[in-house]
């Protein structure tokens, strides 16, 4: 029987995959790409999301889900928290016994994302032309088993980002990741500074990418 969500949400995608990202990396996952983001960055891989694709009703979405046969499942952007209805999407979810992942690029209010979902939340740097973007007030909403993560395009970059962490004690929130822009910064330079600062954050690599490259749907 149907469940009666009557909120839709604009999706520019979904398809199965394995997670490529976190703490959740290697396992299967259902993903919903929603469209639409408030964010420009330089070295963004998913331009494609910018623009509305589909509104789908929730109820819809979750049979789709269903059919997938897979408990994870991840919402994603474009920036997922730039529409109204992702917050009943992420409420329907989880009531319907999902485990709920949601990635966000750290721009938008946290506040009324429900406690049980995963948060990957962005920490953007000033190599994405987005820094000035941050909202520091949501760090109150991390818990432990959120991410806060930061991609590093160089290595200024990684210095920004080394001196906000340290600044910040931003490991007391959540488990801080570091990962490299595909194919702009060579994950061992990047693991390299880490093991020499002796930073507390995890490294982290795109698994999706390393195993399938820089593609849609993946
Ligand atoms: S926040 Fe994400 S989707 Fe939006 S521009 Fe940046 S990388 Fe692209």
């Amino acid at each position: 029987m149907r469940s009666p969500y009557s909120s839709t949400c604009s999706i520019s995608e979904t398809f199965v995959s394995l997670q490529g990202e976190g703490a959740w990396a290697g396992w299967p996952c259902y993903f919903i790409r929603l469209s639409g983001c408030n964010l420009r960055c330089t070295y963004c891989d998913t331009r494609y999301a910018y623009t509305g694709r589909e509104e789908k009703d929730i109820t819809g979405l979750i049979e789709e889900w269903r059919q997938s046969r897979i408990d994870l499942i991840e919402v994603t952007g474009g920036e997922p928290l730039f529409q109204p209805g992702t917050l009943t999407l992420l409420r329907a979810l989880l009531d319907e016994g999902a485990k709920v992942l949601l990635e966000t690029n750290g721009s938008l209010p946290l506040s009324d994302v429900p406690r049980e979902v995963i948060k990957i939340v962005d920490r953007k740097t000033p190599g994405s032309g987005m820094e000035k973007f941050w909202l520091e007030e949501n760090l109150r909403w991390l818990n432990q088993g959120d991410q806060l993560k930061f991609v590093i395009t160089d290595q200024e970059d990684y210095e920004w980002a080394r001196e906000e962490v340290l600044r910040l004690c931003l490991w007391r929130y959540t488990e801080v990741l570091f990962s490299p822009v595909w194919k702009s910064l060579a994950p061992s330079d990047l693991a390299g500074w880490i093991v020499a600062d002796r930073l507390p954050v995890r490294f982290q690599i795109q698994l999706h990418k390393v195993l399938w490259g820089d593609k849609r749907g993946i």
